[in-house]
């Protein structure tokens, strides 16, 4: 496994992450012990950093990343956690509920503290407010030793720009901006990297779009996309490829993305996923690939308020 380093918080992390969501049950019922394994085996086999939310399962993957985490020191794992976000529609950004948002965390966790606290999904938010409040209220965590680092996470690159201009963060995540069918990441992070801001990747899978299984029914994408990524998923299986294959590797590719955080709650998948970093996406499939993606590369889908997107 290969580290990189996240901006200028000096944390080295794998540049494969755990990402939690799946043990929330968000993409299809789990099998609990198996996705307990999921962790230990992504641990195991060299993955360090670990991105979780209260939102993920409604508390339900938090409470099994503590069942998971128990008896694995706590300096063997960058840990990630959110604020903010706590159903479909539900948010609060406000000092008070995102200061007691990581105090249930960690319960949830039975972790001390987290390396790094983020505000989850801010286009959903007003992001004046996450600049004047909630980012000044998540260093006073960090000033109390509950978190280390505070971050942003949403879906439209200009929110998180417009964060990130007015503030001091540490760092962002981006997610389904860096894979096979769209690539717009590319264009921020000069920008976020002359703000000192490390950059995280979530959903190299385009949240299921780009595996054989497909997407889950509440996936945003249009029927264009979809389409567009089960041909593309169809051209590599008539080559004996998996497209999964590809799409890691391809999001593994760009050395300024400290960390791609992918997610499964299957042990199998996560083997297959970290066996799959240490290769380089094979350069004919790739540009096949992209040449059926073509039509929908870079087409993105409406999130949170309008005046965010
Ligand atoms: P993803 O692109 O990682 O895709 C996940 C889906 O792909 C799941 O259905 C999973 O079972 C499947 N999968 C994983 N490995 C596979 C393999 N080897 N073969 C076939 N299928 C495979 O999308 P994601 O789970 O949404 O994103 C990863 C993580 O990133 C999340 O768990 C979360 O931690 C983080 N994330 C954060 C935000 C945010 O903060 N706003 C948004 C999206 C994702």
């Amino acid at each position: 496994m290969e580290y990189r380093v996240l901006g200028n918080t000096g944390l080295k992390v794998s540049v494969l992450g755990y990402g939690a969501s799946s043990l929330g049950a968000v993409f299809r019922e789990i099998n609990e012990e198996d996705a307990l394994q999921s962790v230990r085996v992504s641990l195991d086999m060299g993955i360090n950093f670990i991105d979780v939310s209260p939102f993920y399962g409604l508390t339900r993957a938090e409470v099994m990343l503590g069942r998971a985490l128990a008896g694995v020191p706590r300096g063997n794992y960058v840990m990630a956690t959110k604020v903010g976000r706590y159903g479909a529609s539900e948010f609060d950004f406000s000092a008070g509920r995102v200061t007691a948002s990581v105090d249930e965390s960690l319960a949830r966790m039975k972790v001390d503290y987290v390396d790094l606290i983020q505000c989850h999904d801010i286009e959903f938010g007003n992001l004046d407010q996450i600049v004047e409040e909630t980012i000044p209220a998540l260093r006073k965590v960090c000033a109390a030793g509950k978190a280390r680092f505070v971050g942003v996470t949403g879906f439209p690159l200009a929110a998180l720009k417009y964060v990130t201009d007015r503030v001091q963060v540490d760092s962002i995540l981006s997610y389904c901006h860096y894979s096979l069918n769209n690539t717009r990441l590319e264009g921020f992070i000069p920008a976020f990297k002359a703000s000192g801001v490390g950059v995280i990747s979530a959903s190299p899978l385009s949240m299921g779009l780009l595996s054989n299984r497909g997407a889950p029914p509440w996936h945003p994408a249009s029927p264009d996309i979809r389409e567009a990524c089960i041909r593309a998923a169809e051209h590599c299986r008539s080559k004996g490829a998996d497209i999964a294959k590809l799409a890691v590797q391809m999001s593994l590719s760009n050395p300024d993305i400290a960390c791609t955080v992918v997610g499964s709650a299957s042990s199998a998948n996560m083997r297959e996923n970290i066996a799959w970093c240490s290769g380089k996406p094979d350069p004919e499939l790739l540009a096949e690939v992209r040449e059926i993606l073509k039509p929908v590369h870079n087409k993105i889908w409406p999130s949170g308020r309008a005046e965010n997107n």
